[in-house]
């Protein structure tokens, strides 16, 4: 309890801290949203900076989000030297408001040339600030969004904020229909576990596939590997457990709200969830998590890995996102209480998401593109490129009741007996868990399990604010003329139900039938992210974005580019590490064993005449076709990257890296990885999957 939150520089602080009037002032800025009155600046900065300074901070920081996906700061210290050799720390409202960092080097998709460098960075006042390092070197973190002189968005956090704006805005029209005037704005709340890896941090060094592209690039699977379905929940090792414990008092200390925390399917894989918040406070924390797992792992000779695959052969990472929306008034709209039949307004709610899930699952499914989520989505693991929303059996059946004209009645759960007298009989949920599902409701949020481990969650949540924005601004648009409400708002969700329940799907979405369940229904199936990037930058996506004032047409065409390049960047990483380990570590072990074996048919031979070498002989042919096989892949390997770079247009040259360059990487690690299984342990020059999973 006395660490909680300890350095951040929150409620309880303003209110103890600032004059009564300014703290006021702040609370409405924060809890209505309001821009901030810059005549306050000066004491708020100066309070900051004295709380600060007494945390051990000697520079502050904008914190922004650009577009690499992960966050920038520019530390600067608060000295003001004197004339007479001594100096002040200071921190003035205008530093506290508006940064000015050079905006060339950050990825914009041509919105800036290099030499139209400048920035700018302004004040989230609803997100706190904080400090945070270690060891005494402390930093005044501000949160800020980042966008360029001319105005155009360079980040992640402004349009989330402005998707944000949007949800509420549509969402009170719906709340005010139903005779709510109390609630003054509604709030999307988002609550993302992290899944992560953690293996020995001396495995990490000596393999340059983790250190630069994050995934092991070759590797034979382990003998053993998650198909025992031991580590799942199970009993955490101590080493983790302090490592765990560490991490949860930093986390903490920072004001977020780490809870729970688990072993997760695959060995040396783990998942942390924190308590729900507002979206953009809970993309803050998240980059925090994943930054401070990283840190942490560190301090006890681990290292994390954020990669959605960091190894082939066992089960990658996610980043499951849970949303819902809720009121200022503390309501969740998402809740569906006990009779969901009787609760209109969640079913127009919910109607409105079932829309808005189908008629933009494109987006939904671009929102989660990336080189590293193309290994879980649409290949053999959770969930499938296929985006459909399970709602659990007493809601379908609900759903189904709409669209064959009214509902009437909720499906109980009933008791729960397990059969052993000494066991309480307990009230049983009304739905089963669905964990195949890449939208599933669960209880009284959704469930976007689609969302990459290494994604800002932001991307995925401003479509989803948006989407379901737009579909209840056009039920409003309806409602709010309709003369006889409860009888338009009957039709409306009549007809929502019957036109998208091909969306709703409660079944096992990794079986086969249903990918051609789901073709017969007409939905989407977009199975890589070069495929997904366009849906970006289609009329439609244009449309809506524009309509809610999230991105204008040239934010949104920056934002196609800076993916479809980052992509091929990625790629070619990857191609390069790749063959570097191939060329300089993985044939000379080759050939050192190569020739070990032929000395020993030799020397052997020479001994003892009529000796049988055969095995020795065996496996110097097997691994010299092995290794010639090898060198090849290398050639065209290295050709492929060339003709690569070649390509001018940006999405021709991603659309060949996916046919082209993964191909024959493939290719190459299919050589590599049998050459593993043939060389003598001792010159093998990477650590194993063995080792890296299971000597944790
Ligand atoms: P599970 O693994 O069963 O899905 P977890 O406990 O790992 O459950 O994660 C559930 C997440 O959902 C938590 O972060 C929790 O705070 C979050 N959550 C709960 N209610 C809401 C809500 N109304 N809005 C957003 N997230 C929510
Ligand atoms: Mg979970």
């Amino acid at each position: 309890m006395d660490i909680y939150g300890m350095n951040v520089f929150n409620d309880a602080v303003m209110k103890e801290r600032l004059p009564k009037p300014i703290y006021k002032l702040m609370k409405k800025t924060i809890d209505e949203g309001l821009a901030l009155d810059s005549a306050i600046a000066d004491t708020v900065a100066n309070t900051m900076k004295d709380w600060a300074i007494e945390k051990g901070a000697t520079h502050f920081t904008h914190w922004f989000q650009p577009m690499t996906g992960v966050t920038a700061e520019k530390q600067e210290a608060f000295i003001a030297p004197q004339e007479n050799g001594t100096a002040l720390f200071e921190f003035s409202g205008k530093e506290l408001i508006k940064g000015e960092p050079d905006a060339s080097s950050f990825p914009s998709g041509g919105l800036r040339a290099t030499f139209e460098a400048r920035g700018y960075t302004a004040w989230d006042c609803t997100s706190p600030a904080f400090v945070r390092g270690f060891n005494g070197t402390m930093i005044l973190c501000i949160p800020t969004v980042f966008c360029s002189y001319t105005g155009e968005v360079l980040d992640k956090k402004t349009p989330l904020l402005k998707s944000m704006e949007a949800l509420s805005k549509q969402a009170l029209r719906i709340l005010k229909l139903f005779g709510n005037d109390t609630s003054t704005r509604v709030i999307s709340t988002i609550g993302p576990e992290q899944e992560y890896f953690l293996i020995n941090k001396d495995f990490f060094e000596k393999r340059i596939d983790l250190m630069l592209a994050g995934r092991t690039l070759f590797g034979a699977m382990s003998p053993k590997g998650q198909e025992m379905e031991d580590h799942y929940f199970g009993s955490i090792k101590e080493n983790i457990g302090s490592f765990m414990h560490e991490l949860n008092l930093e986390l903490w200390k920072l004001g977020i709200s780490a809870r729970t925390q688990h072993n997760e399917v695959s060995p040396a894989q783990f998942e942390l969830a924190p308590i729900f918040c507002t979206a953009n406070v809970a993309t803050d924390h998240n980059q925090l998590i994943m930054d401070t797992l990283k840190r942490v792992a560190n301090r006890h000779g681990l290292a994390c890995l954020l990669h959605e695959k960091p190894f082939a052969g066992v089960n990658g990472s996610g980043k499951h996102l849970n949303w819902a929306m809720a009121s200022n008034d503390g309501l969740n709209l998402l809740e569906p209480g006990s009779t969901p039949h009787e609760n209109a307004q969640f079913l127009t709610f919910l109607c409105a998401i079932i829309k808005a899930v189908d008629d933009y699952a494109n987006l939904l499914r671009v929102s989660c593109a990336n080189a590293g989520n193309d290994h879980r989505l649409g290949a053999n693991e959770a969930p499938p490129a296929i985006i459909s929303v399970f709602l659990g059996d007493q809601l379908a059946d609900i759903f189904e009741q709409i669209a064959t004209g009214g509902a009437k009645s909720s499906k109980q759960g009933g008791d729960m007996t397990i059969g052993v007298t000494t066991l309480p009989p307990f009230p049983k949920d009304a739905t089963d868990r669905n964990r195949t599902s890449p939208f599933a409701f669960t209880g009284n949020k959704f469930e976007f399990r689609m969302v990459g481990s290494t994604f800002s969650i932001s991307g995925p949540a401003i479509v989803l604010n948006t989407i379901v924005a737009e579909v209840i601004s056009q039920m409003a648009d309806r409602l709010e003329k309709a003369t006889d409400f409860n009888k338009e708002l009957q039709k409306l969700l009549q007809e929502i139900a019957t036109n998208h329940k091909r969306v709703v799907f409660n079944g096992n979405n990794y079986a086969e039938e249903w990918v051609d369940e789901a073709a017969k229904r007409g939905l989407p199936n977009i199975s890589s992210s070069v495929e997904a990037f366009p849906e970006l930058i289609s009329d439609s996506a244009e449309k809506l974005f524009e309509k809610h004032g999230i991105f204008n047409k040239i934010e949104l065409h920056s934002r196609y580019e800076i993916f479809v390049e980052q992509y091929g960047k990625t790629i070619n990483i990857e191609a390069m590490t790749m063959l570097s380990i191939a060329r300089r570590q993985i044939l000379p072990a080759a050939v050192k064993y190569a020739t070990e074996l032929a000395t020993s048919i030799s020397v052997v031979k020479a001994c003892a005449v009529g000796c049988d070498v055969s095995a020795q002989e065996k496996s110097l042919q097997e691994l010299s076709t092995l290794m010639a096989s090898f060198k090849n892949e290398i050639s065209v390997l290295e050709k492929a990257t060339v003709e690569a770079v070649d390509i001018e247009d940006l999405y021709e040259r991603a659309v060949f890296y996916r046919e082209k360059v993964i191909t024959s990487m493939q290719r190459l690690r299919t050589n590599g990885d049998g050459m593993e299984e043939l060389i003598d342990d001792e010159l093998w020059p990477l650590p194993t999957y063995a080792e890296m999973l299971f000597l944790v």
